[in-house]
């Protein structure tokens, strides 16, 4: 292990440091990332991932492997307590733009164990496990973190530019910033109980749906799960201490009976709204669970992460390659918050949808939920309002463009099943085609480095040229992250252009 300089430190590998990692080491930014446990966690925490975030995973060139990991999510559905169904959902983003239809279960384990496999692709990506960062300091030039092997207690001192606190919920990165984080809602305790099927066959056992039960003694979550993964989530009424395991076990064995199944893990766990007050001081940020919690009840936590690490991969390599200022960084605490908060309160508004603590909550869950599954179009509405994601509202962004913050769609181009990302790549691009816009134009474009589209490769299909037309456009200049700065008809181009020029 070399104690070389690097642009960039990583404090922590799970899902959010991994991506930021595979991002960085895209860009040719020198990464070292640290990891305190030797060994991958083998029970996946998240089990649900959404269809931007399977794009957003395909941004590390590793979809391939990945997606073989992951199956249909399928349907959600809500029973009362006689066993009568009182909601269902189709789990799917409605008119999702991203290319991926439908959220999927997948392996976390598998999935940080090919995403750490893929980081040996960069020359300028150095994974340390074993080594837990246990202290931060920084001057105006660059932090030093001090690092602890866990297996020989050697202290290791490394110098870098940049520190990026991917280190989860306990983060030691936020502690070390001093920054408090704001509770939005108090936390609830909830036991989680992780199990294997014993054999394929026990799968019809169970229900291969995902479900809510609102059982007369505690609300409990049954997961059907990637593979033979199967999980349960019992919520602890106010005050109940946590049971033994022992009884737990009893409750799982309502459902199955615990020769069918291996026990993987049984723990308690808080429900945590929490977000931080800061993201960054001075050359430290955080990002992921270090920076924000949420329930898993929209399966949002990770994929926020992720969205985390999208966002600022872009920024810190143009910093560090002196192609923009330090200004830059403050747009990725204020994109990415007020989108965090907004995922945050549709969280907490499906938690809410199933809240039973007294008798008025349990009359008032039931009816409502009965209602929006009666009438159509209320559950179409909400379907829309709360499953689609939102748009960015400010930051690094043409306000002025109608699409600004919103994503491109990702699409098939030519007739050789090339995905439009593929191709763009984790750049600047602008997408527009022959004939729209003027050399001149282009040519601008090109002298900031941005990836011109339809250069590399030959448009065949429509979609693009409909969408675009659809929205009265003649380009649209799209970010790394696949959000657009700006779009617009050719005569609004230089202006986009300009506010381009502000940042780069
Ligand atoms: C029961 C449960 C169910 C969930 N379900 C979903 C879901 O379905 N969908 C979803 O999107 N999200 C879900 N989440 C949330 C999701 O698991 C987290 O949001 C996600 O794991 C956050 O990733 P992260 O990389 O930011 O942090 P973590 O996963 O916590 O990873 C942090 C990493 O940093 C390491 N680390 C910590 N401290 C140090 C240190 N000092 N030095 C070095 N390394 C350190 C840790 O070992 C770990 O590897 C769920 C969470 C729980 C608990």
């Amino acid at each position: 292990m070399s104690n070389l300089k690097t642009d960039v430190i990583i404090i922590g590998c799970g899902p959010t440091g991994v991506i930021l990692a595979h991002l960085l080491g895209k860009l040719g930014i020198s990464v070292r990332i640290i990891e305190k446990e030797e060994k991958i966690f083998p029970v996946p925490r998240a089990t649900h991932i959404d269809e931007e975030t399977l794009r957003n995973f395909q941004a590390t060139g590793l979809m391939p492997q990945l997606e073989k990991f992951t199956s249909t999510f399928g349907t959600m559905e809500v029973y009362d307590a006689n066993g009568k169904r009182l909601f269902h959902e189709e789990v799917i983003q409605p008119d999702s733009i991203h290319d991926y239809i439908g959220s999927r279960f997948f392996d976390q384990p598998e999935f940080e164990n090919i995403l750490r496999e893929g980081l040996k692709k960069y020359k300028t990506v150095e994974l340390l496990t074993g080594i837990e960062g246990t202290s931060i300091s920084q001057s105006t030039n660059e932090v030093t973190v001090t690092g602890k092997n866990n297996g020989t207690n050697e202290v290791f001192e490394f110098v870098t530019s940049w520190v990026i606190g991917c280190d989860g919920g306990r983060s030691v990165t936020r502690a070390a910033l001093n920054v408090e984080m704001d509770a939005l809602e108090p936390a609830r305790d909830w036991i989680i109980v992780d199990t294997i099927l014993k054999e394929e066959a026990f799968a019809t056992l169970l229900p291969n749906r995902f479900q809510y039960l609102f059982l007369p003694e505690r609300l409990t979550i049954y997961a059907h799960g990637f593979g033979k993964h199967r999980r349960w989530e019992f919520q602890l009424n106010k005050d109940e201490k946590a049971p033994s395991d022992e009884t737990v076990k009893k409750w799982v064995s309502k459902f199955v009976s615990l020769q069918k199944v291996e026990i993987t893990r049984i723990a308690k766990y808080a429900h945590n709204s929490l977000v931080a007050r800061k993201w960054r001081k001075g050359k430290v940020l955080l990002a992921g669970d270090a920076a924000h919690m949420m329930p898993p009840s929209a399966g949002q936590g990770l994929c926020s992460g992720v969205r985390d690490a999208l966002n600022l991969s872009w920024k810190l390599s143009a910093v560090i390659k002196k192609e923009a200022s330090e200004k830059i960084l403050d747009t990725y605490e204020t994109e990415r918050k007020a989108h965090l908060n907004e995922i945050l309160k549709r969280t907490l508004f499906i938690g809410h949808r199933m809240d039973g603590d007294n008798s008025l909550q349990k009359f008032w869950r039931k009816f409502s939920l009965q209602i929006i599954e009666q009438i159509q179009p209320l559950k179409n509405y909400l379907r829309k309002t709360y499953n689609t994601p939102p748009p960015l509202k400010g930051g690094c962004l043409n306000l002025s463009s109608s699409l600004a913050g919103h994503h491109i769609p990702q699409t098939i181009i030519a007739d050789r099943n090339l995905f439009s990302d593929d191709i763009v790549g984790y750049n600047f691009a602008l997408i527009t085609f022959p004939g729209k816009l003027s050399e001149n134009q282009i040519s601008t474009a090109k002298e900031k480095s941005i990836f011109i589209l339809h250069e590399h490769v030959e448009i065949k299909q429509t979609l693009l040229s409909k969408w675009l037309d659809k929205h009265n456009s003649d380009f649209v200049i799209v970010r790394p992250d696949k959000i657009i700065f700006g779009n617009g008809k050719a005569n609004e181009y230089e202006n986009v252009m300009s506010e381009f020029e502000k940042w780069f």
